[in-house]
């Protein structure tokens, strides 16, 4: 009858001290039982291998026989992995959860967890069954800390701002302690970063340019306005000055799009002492919470920037003209600059860094002014084509383009609403794993309002959309606005580090004298001249 046979090997894990629990029942000779005994109902399965991690820590992931069943796994002498239970695989979620969804699959390999009626064959590893039994795995995990966090929650979840003092550029509305104002001097300096930013200053450059005009640093400026800030420690220094790091957060910070940010660090974990950023979706987030100091596209705009800017020039204050955004075409990495010093000459050059035998096999050199003269060229031939594309359109029925443009929004609010059902379907089946003993009830309820609020966001998202669908099939300027991202640089003569930025999103270098510029909006304008053509042969 079974046709696919695996081959199979156990896993032993034999607690340390420090996880030890279950006392007698975890020892190896009984783990080896409960698996025989799973075994002889499963002709499918053919045993290859055993393998037994003794008094060894189930939170890290570094043990001896562990590593020997991974290595023969790789090496395609198994497909299925056999264990008591889920913990004897890891007690780490994080790192349990990689290997369930990640690893184990990209190899094929089939797990089964007897006592927790894990089996991978059958069961979608995706699902919440996996992720609530992994945190009852985390054990340390059942702490006080989860409850010492929702008092402020529920403050945070209206929009109420919650901090103690309110980041550099806003003030605690005087009528409304819970809300933020525009502090118009401070506002005036976060923008002049923003735009600094945009223009290719480092982070380094934008803090000595700020120290030069003899700006005062955040800590110091709210001292000296009496306004409330940080003290003891490191806040008591005086003339503390602007330095890379507080540019940075300053830049990152979406408080300055107007929205309001909080829960961002706290000390979740019974790992680490100190106080840590948490995952993202933990976060408290609240759209339009105040007024904006920076617009939406030019925060952005200055994120994307930022993830660009892994690299800064070594001496100067400006990231080069290319950093981040050429890839090489064989192997995909980010290419480098280096300057070659040739008869009293510099001469500069973008290479790739990993090397032949890291798997880059062609290894391609392109000096910078040709490359600056070849993407110029381009650039503009770019720019051409849109602006006639805008005139060639501006003769077409606006209604047609609004639906091509609604329709694409409508795509994007079924895809929403689908991850909405998943989401309800999880909300579904918590209680159900409080009943079974799965979860205790405060993580019942710690889940329970977190995908309320995932769900709450979704939500809020495609309200958005469905307003911005109605913008779009009601008004008719709206429907090319991002034509103008480019048109405005119709007189361009040479490209700088802001018009590489604004207008491109990756250059693959594919040889010598080959490369391949991806677009800004390359969506936007494949779907307008889609539509053109289409016109076009319908006239
Ligand atoms: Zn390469």
């Amino acid at each position: 009858m079974q046709e696919t046979r695996y081959k199979t090997l156990k896993y032993i894990r034999l607690s340390s001290a420090d996880d030890q629990k279950n006392g007698e029942s975890d020892s190896v000779a009984n783990q080896r039982r409960l698996i025989d005994e799973y075994l002889k109902n499963h002709p499918e399965m053919e045993v290859v291998g055993e393998f037994v991690d003794d008094g060894v820590s189930g939170i890290v992931f570094d043990r001896p026989s562990f590593n020997a069943m991974m290595a023969v796994i790789q090496d395609g002498g198994a497909n299925c992995i056999i264990t008591k239970d889920l913990s004897r695989l890891g007690r780490d979620r994080i790192e349990t959860g990689r290997y369930l969804r990640r690893i184990f699959p990209a190899f094929g390999v089939r797990f089964i967890a007897i006592n927790d009626n894990i089996d991978t064959l059958n069961d979608s590893t995706d699902g919440l069954y996996i992720s609530v039994k992994s945190i009852i795995n985390d054990e340390y995990c059942r702490d006080i800390s989860i409850k010492t966090r929702s008092a402020l929650d529920v403050k945070r979840a209206n929009g109420d701002y919650t901090g103690g003092c309110p980041v550099y550029g806003y003030v605690k509305d005087e009528n409304d302690k819970n809300k933020l104002v525009i502090d118009g001097y401070a506002a005036e300096v976060v923008r002049d970063i923003f735009r600094m930013k945009i223009d290719g200053y480092s982070s380094a450059g934008i803090a000595k340019t700020l120290n030069e005009r003899g700006i005062l640093s955040p800590m110091e400026y709210k001292k000296d306005r009496g306004l409330p800030h940080p003290t003891g420690g490191y806040a008591d220094r005086n003339g503390a000055k602007w330095c890379p790091t507080t540019i940075i957060r300053i830049l990152s910070d979406e408080t300055y799009a107007g929205t309001l940010v909080q829960g961002r660090y706290g000390t979740p974990t019974y790992k680490l002492r100190e106080v840590v950023e948490r995952p993202e979706v933990e976060w408290h987030r609240i759209e339009n919470a105040h007024e904006a100091i920076i617009q939406r596209h030019n925060f952005d705009l200055v994120q994307k920037i930022m993830r660009l800017d892994t690299r800064t020039a070594p001496n100067g204050d400006k990231v080069y003209l290319f950093s981040g955004i050429l890839i090489c075409g064989c192997c995909g990495n980010r290419m480098t600059r280096k300057t070659v010093p040739y008869k009293g000459e510099n001469y500069y050059y973008y290479w790739c860094p990993t090397g032949k035998k890291n798997g880059c096999t062609e290894s391609v050199m392109v000096k910078e002014s040709a490359l600056i003269d070849c993407v110029t060229a381009n650039v503009k031939a770019h720019i051409t084509n849109i602006a006639s594309l805008e005139m060639l359109l501006s003769g077409i029925d606006a209604t047609s383009i609004a639906r091509g443009l609604a329709d694409r929004l409508a795509g994007q609010i079924a895809e929403n609403e689908s991850r909405l059902d998943k989401i309800r379907g999880y909300k579904a089946s918590l209680f159900e794993n409080m009943m079974n003993g799965n979860l205790s009830k405060e993580e019942y309820k710690s889940l329970k309002g977190k995908y309320s609020q995932d769900a709450d966001t979704l939500m809020a998202a495609n309200a958005k959309l469905r307003n911005e669908t109605e913008a779009v099939l009601s008004c008719r300027h709206e429907r090319m606005a991002w034509t103008g991202h480019f048109t405005e640089y119709q007189n361009l003569e040479t490209i700088d580090r802001r018009t590489v930025i604004h207008l491109i999103h990756s250059i693959r270098v594919l040889g010598k004298r080959d490369i391949e510029i991806s677009f800004n909006y390359q969506l936007e304008y494949d779907t307008a001249a889609e539509l053109f053509s289409k016109e076009k042969g319908a006239a």
